[in-house]
């Protein structure tokens, strides 16, 4: 019975998370420019819950820290609603998340001290001005200086099914490449910090429909599944009664769950719209 519960429960969390398999045509990339061979250098991920980047951009993260790379992260909201726990408070909830991604981080290979929380409250991203929220993921571009930067993918058809604060983050993340791009927008950037414009060179969209990129993800898969389930209060039993400790069996769902969407063939790969700023 627990087994079902925790079955049914797990596949409407991570159905949140699937995405199609079937990949475009891919382009032609010098091994060199392939992301997962890169060394020494910079990689953004915006993400609207400290859970979106582990979730889809697990594998990738890791490779890139394995490598030598810095990985930077900025979480648009605290996460503190999803809850089912009566006696479970906003507050507390947004700890317990913070906690969970710094873990989660940390086995992917990146500190805490390059998590960013814009600390927006859960749900409410929408709702926030976005001439602010622009300026504020902006300001991280231009402090960075990215080679690559993983966001949402905003595009059209996404949108209709994007929940609340993925709808936002997609757009307000591209737009933020444009306000980055020039010194008038947002000009205390500069006047204040001395923060130089700086032109997105590369975008990864995840959560997307039109994947035309894939990472082999199989020598780090096992990574991810640890990562992801340190989301403890994401799922059962805790996301009912808040227990920091994971069941076997949940952990076992998890780790099934990831292999099969993951699969491809004799490996695991991850998948994303690769987009060259031309
Ligand atoms: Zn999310």
């Amino acid at each position: 019975m627990f087994k079902h519960y925790v079955r049914g429960i797990l596949i409407v969390v991570l159905l949140m998370v699937v995405m199609p398999m079937a990949l475009a045509e891919e382009e032609e990339i010098a091994p060199e420019d392939r992301i997962e061979n890169w060394k020494g250098k910079t990689v953004l991920i915006f993400t609207p819950h400290p859970d979106d980047d582990t979730f889809q951009c697990g594998g990738i993260m890791s490779i890139l820290a394995k490598n030598g790379n810095k990985v930077v992260l900025v979480i648009y909201t605290n996460d503190n609603k999803g809850s089912l726990d009566l006696e479970m408070t906003s507050e507390r909830l947004a700890r317990i998340r913070r906690r969970e991604e710094e873990e989660a981080c940390k086995v992917l290979g990146v500190p805490k001290k390059n998590i960013h929380w814009l600390g927006y409250e859960d749900g409410d991203l929408e709702y926030a001005d976005p001439q602010r929220l622009r300026g504020e993921a902006a300001r991280f571009i231009k402090i960075y200086h990215p080679d690559a930067i993983f966001s949402i993918d905003p595009g059209e058809e996404h949108e209709r099914w994007h929940k609340t604060d993925h709808r936002m983050a997609a757009f307000i993340t591209q737009d933020a490449f444009i306000a980055a791009e020039w010194h008038l927008y947002y000009p205390q950037h500069y006047l204040d910090e001395k923060l130089e414009s700086f032109r997105v060179p590369l975008v990864y969209y995840y959560y997307t429909t039109a994947p035309n990129y894939e990472v082999d993800i199989t020598e780090v898969i096992d990574k991810k599944i640890e990562a992801s389930a340190k989301h403890v209060s994401q799922f059962p039993p805790s996301v009912e009664k808040y227990t920091p400790d994971m069941p076997k069996e949940t952990y076992a769902g998890i780790d099934a769950h990831f292999k099969e969407m993951h699969k491809d063939g004799d490996r695991y790969i991850e998948i994303f719209r690769r987009l060259v700023n031309p």
